[in-house]
């Protein structure tokens, strides 16, 4: 008899974002779906101080609502030169309905002036996985660079365009998805949930619930 895989929904209505998820994730046995996969969604209020409380919430709202596992991730831009904002704002830097264009030419016109070695910034990821209304467990991963002069690149989303790597010498939007997805804040918080979840499965699968 074939056994049915678990469902795990990542808490997301980001396309982008859950394909970099997805492409991270995907080779555990498990059915991996978003919220787009669904008519009927949760209300999630990301009204949390940290990147964690938002994660937690995302995480244990939807994992209740569909009586399931799931991920909460929860991400930003942390600039330096700007005490750490966006931060937990990033995708409303602009407003409440911004876009990302709009967002980075916020970020732009705030380090107006300031040369390179002043605009310092991270990438933070920080993932949560719950079951049922019950958190498992909270990773996080960062991802340390510079915010270019001018947008540069086409792939990834929100900051990527401004985002450099000195290391590569190119915007995380310049990046193959398949090397950003390799070295990102969001790669180093995931691979180690991963770890997390190939045990948990095993686990679950022993007491005969997968
Ligand atoms: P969230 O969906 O509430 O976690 O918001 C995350 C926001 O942080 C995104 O909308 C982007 O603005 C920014 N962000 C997070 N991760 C990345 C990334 O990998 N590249 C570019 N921007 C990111």
């Amino acid at each position: 008899m074939v056994k049915k895989r678990q469902l795990l929904v990542v808490a997301t209505a980001n396309k982008k974002k859950f394909k970099e998820i997805r492409a991270i994730l995907g080779d555990l046995p498990l059915q991996i779906k978003s919220l787009l996969d669904f008519k009927k969604k949760p209300e999630i209020v990301e009204d949390g101080r940290t990147f964690l409380e938002n994660a937690e919430r995302k995480a244990k709202i939807t994992s209740s609502f569909y009586n399931c596992l799931s991920l909460g991730e929860d991400s930003g831009l942390e600039v330096e030169a700007l005490r750490g904002e966006p931060g937990i704002f990033s995708s409303r830097f602009a407003g409440k309905q911004a876009t990302d264009r709009e967002n980075i030419k916020k970020l732009l016109r705030e380090l107006e002036g300031l040369p390179k070695y002043k605009r310092k910034a991270k990438f933070v990821s920080q993932v949560v996985l719950a079951c049922k209304g019950k958190i498992l467990v909270s990773f996080k991963g960062s991802l340390a660079g510079f915010i270019t002069f001018q947008p540069q690149g086409r792939f990834g989303f929100g900051y990527d365009p401004v985002f450099f790597l000195s290391e590569y010498k190119k915007t995380t939007a310049q990046l193959k998805p398949s090397l950003k997805n390799k070295i990102s804040h969001r790669y180093k918080a995931l691979s180690k949930l991963r770890k997390f979840l190939k045990n948990y499965l095993v686990k679950e699968a022993g007491k005969g619930e997968v």
